[in-house]
């Protein structure tokens, strides 16, 4: 074992503090990095405070994770010192199920999360990001290419793959009218990325005031969501809507804007269940409502690989540690340009 330093919740009502801990030195498939940024999710304020009903304290939260490779295992051969890498929401799975199998570990019923998820090792839990350092398998450590700015890189990590996969999923790309819903972390970065895929890309909002950041972001229309006769000019035209809110709401609102057969994907995970859909709405146009969640690894990479090909990283505000209260208070309030990223290098032992 060796020493490290973090932030840590200790309860779902205080502040998170400065926590000393120990990580595992390297087994024979390890990685140890140096983390030296993490992305903010909205799941690590879900967490931290308890509302999705499963929190473990203390909590060291973040899974955007991005460093260098400082030492490996005796049996690594994908890595070595000095990669650029990158961690996301998950450190491990059983390997032989079959979302295992089709690379969809993510929907692995032992599928280990990187913090708030049993760690097997020592039998307490997994700690995250916001820390100096990890140390994961290497079937769970990703590559980021040089071209991509280690920073911004860090929210493709969960923000990059949980917007990547269903628009993957349902085939988004050219001829096809998609929407998406918030313009947060996942929202922004599916704005990005369903432009790339050549979709004609709609983003409804809360904030009449991030309409131009989302034009520059790659929206064709942007149409605020709190007002109804903009929403019902879309009425029965999407093949595909992303909705990416983080709190309970109206889904009727969009599903009416699904043409036949298209569905509306819910990746916000609200503390409170949104008010039941209304089953006409769904059954006169054989709409679906779905859900999705994050990537498997192998998904990852080929979004990791896709960003750099098409120059794609997140819009950030990077942070020291110290400032991650005020910066979770700034998410809740739908306040942030997109991503709050940490950087580590502000944290000393
Ligand atoms: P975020 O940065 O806070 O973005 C959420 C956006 O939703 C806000 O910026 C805001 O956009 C909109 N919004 C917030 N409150 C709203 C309300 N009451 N009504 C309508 N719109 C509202 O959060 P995030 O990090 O992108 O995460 C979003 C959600 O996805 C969270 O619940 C998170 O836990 C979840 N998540 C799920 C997965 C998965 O695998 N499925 C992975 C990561 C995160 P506007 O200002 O534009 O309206
Ligand atoms: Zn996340």
């Amino acid at each position: 074992m060796f020493k490290t330093i973090g932030y840590a919740a200790h309860a779902h009502n205080t502040p998170l503090v400065p926590f000393n801990f120990e990580r595992r030195t390297p087994f024979a498939h390890d990685v140890q990095i140096d983390i030296l940024y993490c992305g903010v999710c909205h799941s690590d304020i879900h967490q931290t405070r308890d509302e999705w009903g499963n929190a473990t304290f203390p909590m060291v939260p973040g899974h955007e994770i991005v460093g260098k490779v400082t030492a490996v295992g005796s049996e690594v051969s994908r890595f070595k010192i000095g990669d650029r890498v990158g961690v996301g929401c998950m450190v491990g799975s059983c390997g032989h199920c079959p979302e295992c199998h089709d690379h969809l570990e993510q929907y692995c019923n032992q599928a280990e999360f990187t913090y708030n998820s049993p760690d097997k090792h020592t039998g307490g839990s997994n700690y995250g990001g916001y820390s100096k350092h990890i140390v994961v398998h290497q079937d769970f450590v990703l590559r980021i290419a040089d071209n991509l700015d280690l920073a911004a890189a860090a929210p493709l990590l969960c923000a990059g793959i949980t917007t990547y996969s269903p628009l993957k999923h349902w085939r988004v790309g050219a001829g096809d009218k998609v929407g998406v819903v918030g313009l947060g972390g996942l929202g922004h970065m599916a704005v990005k990325l369903a432009y790339a895929m050549g979709a004609h890309v709609v983003l409804f909002t809360t904030s009449p005031g991030k309409a131009e950041d989302a034009k520059r972001l790659g929206a064709h229309e942007v149409v605020i969501s709190k007002d109804p006769e903009a929403m019902q000019a879309h009425t029965a035209s999407f093949d595909f809507i992303l909705n990416t809110v983080a709190a309970p709401h109206n889904l009727d609102a969009y599903t009416a804007l699904l043409k036949r057969d298209g569905t509306l994907c819910l990746v916000g995970v609200p503390d409170q269940p949104h008010p039941s859909p209304s089953v006409g709405q769904l059954i006169f146009k054989r709409r679906s409502i779905a859900g999705s969640l994050i990537g498997g690894i192998k998904e990852t990479q080929e979004m990791l690989d896709f960003c750099a090909e098409h120059n794609i990283v997140s819009d950030i505000e990077l942070i020291p540690m110290q400032q991650i209260n005020e910066a979770y208070e700034r998410v809740i309030k739908s306040d942030v340009k997109y991503r709050f990223v940490i950087d580590l290098g502000s944290l000393t032992a």
